[in-house]
């Protein structure tokens, strides 16, 4: 698919998707989004087009990304980032951060080969699935990724004989309850059980190296970090009785935008309190790097009116060609409530103007569901847009860059891949990738 036009525009095609390069509009990301979304839109002849040109789509602005390692590196001064491939496994988003000199955590071996393949030294990555695949574990110890962690005795024994050289991080339960997604029922070797685990190891003659801990993702409460940092602190000093000294603790991720600054406050505070400056640091950010770098357009492939007797006016259901099997899975899967806002209304254009438009206008009470023939398939149960809303038109969704393409399915034929146009809203991040 190539895409065109724009008489400042020049655009560069990725692997994977299209690089819409507008520097000179590079102050205003939500401007070059618009833009970016208007292009693709436009180039659709919605009543003549092959069937899945008009698929839905993402534009994703590399700059956001960017923006995000500047704000963790001026309010996290002492983590180095390795990012959770899991959240969003886009290459080009992982080759920007490859630039950037963040690690990575790799939680298989597709995810470690993807990044071994971007050229990036295997002391980069860390295997952070504490119940890893043994022959995972052989692939690993292959390519030189020695750091992994661990949080069970059967995972120790199975390292002695896979992985004798590989540098342990033993991850310790957290109290989770302010997350999103919890982990702790699966995941972390409660305190009463870290001595024997160390004992173990020792026994074994394993290379503990480290302790690590994740307090759930999409946390909520800065202060579940203060109980998790003094407990790592705990085990530290009970691995110094087995003769380890330990080089390296692991807060894994939990991170997101709209909370990060007094988040990284109390974290970097717990961190001087605790552990002196010579133990490294490192973290395991997904969701924070990738959820707002996403935008997801999505059209409206059919409509049905609602004709109820207790309403004045009827209400629409819209049907949309992506949903809950597919890039909207961060519905089930991540506890997320996408917004829908509307990108064009009859045929018209409106993004970032919309919300002057709606209040010319009055609104109709919607619906919108995704594609396939299942019922758990809804959106949104209930919004408001203005009454043209129509087959053909598109919607747009923003913070979709976290948990949503990763987890998507191929459910009723429809696609488990789309396309991404890249746009960069910060000229550095251009730069590193080339463009
Ligand atoms: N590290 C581990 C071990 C995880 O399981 C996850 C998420 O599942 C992450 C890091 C990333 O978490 P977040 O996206 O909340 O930063």
């Amino acid at each position: 698919i190539t895409f065109h036009n724009s008489a400042h525009a020049n655009h560069l095609k990725t692997t994977n998707g299209h690089f819409d390069s507008h520097h000179e509009t590079a102050g205003n990301p939500k401007q070059l989004i618009g833009e970016a979304l208007r292009h693709r839109v436009e180039s659709i002849d919605h009543d003549d087009c092959e069937p899945g040109e008009e698929d839905a789509f993402f534009v994703a602005d590399l700059g956001e990304v960017y923006r995000q390692h500047l704000r963790w590196k001026l309010n996290l001064k002492r983590v180095k980032p390795f990012y959770a491939v899991k959240c969003n496994p886009d290459p080009t988003v992982l080759r920007l951060l490859a630039e950037l000199g963040t690690g990575f955590d790799c939680a298989s071996k597709s995810e470690i080969e993807q990044i071994l393949s971007l050229g990036v030294d295997p002391s980069r990555i860390i295997y952070a699935q504490p119940c890893k695949t043994k022959s995972y574990v052989r692939y690993a110890a292959r390519e030189g990724v020695k750091q992994m962690t661990f949080d069970n005795a059967d995972e120790l024994y199975k390292t002695k004989q896979l992985f004798p050289d590989a540098e342990l991080y033993l991850r310790i339960l957290t109290d989770d309850s302010g997350s999103l997604c919890r982990f702790s029922m699966k995941f972390g070797a409660s305190m009463d059980s870290t001595e024997s685990l160390l004992a173990l190891a020792k026994e074994l003659g394993l290379n503990v190296v480290g302790v690590s801990f994740h307090v759930g993702s999409g946390a909520s409460d800065p202060k579940a970090f203060l109980k998790a940092v003094s407990d790592a602190r705990a085990v530290f000093d009970q691995a110094a009785n087995f003769g380890y000294e330990l080089k390296t603790l692991d807060v894994g991720g939990g991170f997101s935008g709209e909370s990060f600054e007094p988040m990284a406050a109390i974290l970097s505070q717990a961190l001087d309190d605790h552990f002196p400056p010579h133990v490294r640091v490192i973290g395991e950010p997904g969701r924070y790097y990738v959820a707002s770098a996403f935008t997801l357009a999505c059209n409206v492939i059919a409509r049905r009116t609602i004709e109820d007797p207790a309403e004045v006016v009827p209400s629409h259901m819209l049907y949309i060609n992506d949903g809950v099997y597919g890039n909207f899975s961060s519905i089930m899967f991540d506890h997320q409530h996408p917004v829908p806002r509307i990108l064009t209304a009859n045929k018209r254009f409106l993004h970032d103007r919309e919300e002057a438009e709606y209040a010319t206008q009055p609104t109709t009470k919607y619906s919108v569901w995704g594609p396939t023939c299942d019922g758990i398939d809804c959106i949104s149960a209930s919004c408001y847009f203005p009454e043209n809303l129509n087959v053909g038109d598109w919607l747009y969704f923003e913070e979709m860059g976290a948990y949503t393409r990763c987890s998507a399915t191929r459910f009723n034929g429809f696609p488990d891949s789309h396309d991404v146009v890249y746009v960069s809203s910060e000229p550095g991040a251009s730069a590193l990738l080339g463009l």
